[in-house]
């Protein structure tokens, strides 16, 4: 297992957001983490990353007992939905900036970018300003500078959530190549039932907090554990 989340549980204030939550991830896979909002995701993702601290349980990566690790020392690459590209950065220094803080020789991370950006389809820009390009074309490089260390995992936090419809459909398709391409386990959040449904191999359905379905997109939405499960993502919306 890529990422185990033994009974982790976090509160702010008296709001219980993650409750008890216990979740294994398998290497390789591609998980959607699915819930309307406010119904914990984002802590659970940050929580996983180190961004967060549990109140109670365990976190475990590929294997070892992270809770107390940093976050810098859990070799993972993280997207949020709004781009926090380095804005006076071209691209490649954006993309080169996880390898250049590693002291990687500079011939080596010229290498490693050519790659990175023939990957997200973003050769022949490598020299412009975040300002320069679409808000497709930014995601794909706060990809791209994700994935520029190799992390063993991927967070991504509504990666899409403020794009347009019909760039959104076509990031979900790339992303769904890019990941068949280089198998990193990759755990998305979305609100999105359909988003969930077309890209994922499993889906993690949270509501207040609490785990209520995992299973594949097919399982979850002709078989819905829960009545909520039925009313948020099965067939009679
Ligand atoms: P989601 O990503 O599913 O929309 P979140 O994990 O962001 O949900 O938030 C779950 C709940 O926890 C929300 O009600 C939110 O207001 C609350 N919350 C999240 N982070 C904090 C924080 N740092 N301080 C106080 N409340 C928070
Ligand atoms: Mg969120």
């Amino acid at each position: 297992m890529a990422i185990v989340v033994e009974r982790v549980s976090k509160r702010f204030g008296n709001f219980q957001a993650v409750d008890a939550v216990s979740l294994e991830i398998a290497s390789g896979s591609l998980v959607a983490l699915l819930g309307p909002s406010g119904s914990g995701k984002s802590t659970l993702l940050r929580l996983i990353a180190g961004l967060e601290t549990p109140d109670a349980g365990k976190i475990w990566l590929t294997g070892e007992d992270a809770t107390h690790r940093q976050v810098q020392d859990r070799n993972i690459g993280f997207v949020f939905q709004h781009y926090a590209l380095f804005k006076h950065m071209t691209v490649r220094q954006n993309v080169a900036f996880g390898l250049e803080v590693r002291k990687v020789p500079r011939q080596r991370i010229k290498q490693r970018v050519d790659t990175l950006l023939e990957l997200v389809q973003l050769q022949g820009l490598g020299n412009r300003y975040p300002a320069q390009l679409s808000g497709g074309q930014r995601q794909r490089v706060a990809l791209a500078r994700a994935l520029a260390v190799e992390p063993k995992v991927l967070l991504l936090d509504e990666p899409f959530g403020a794009l347009d419809a019909r760039v959104r459909q076509e990031l979900r398709s790339w992303l769904r190549r890019l990941h068949d391409e280089v198998h990193v386990t990759t755990v998305f959040v979305t609100h999105d039932q359909e988003e969930a449904m077309e890209l994922s191999d499993q889906i993690v359905v949270i509501h207040q907090g609490r785990v209520e379905q995992v299973g594949s997109p097919a399982e979850v939405y002709d078989h819905p554990a829960t009545p909520f499960v039925m009313g948020f993502v099965g067939p009679v919306n």
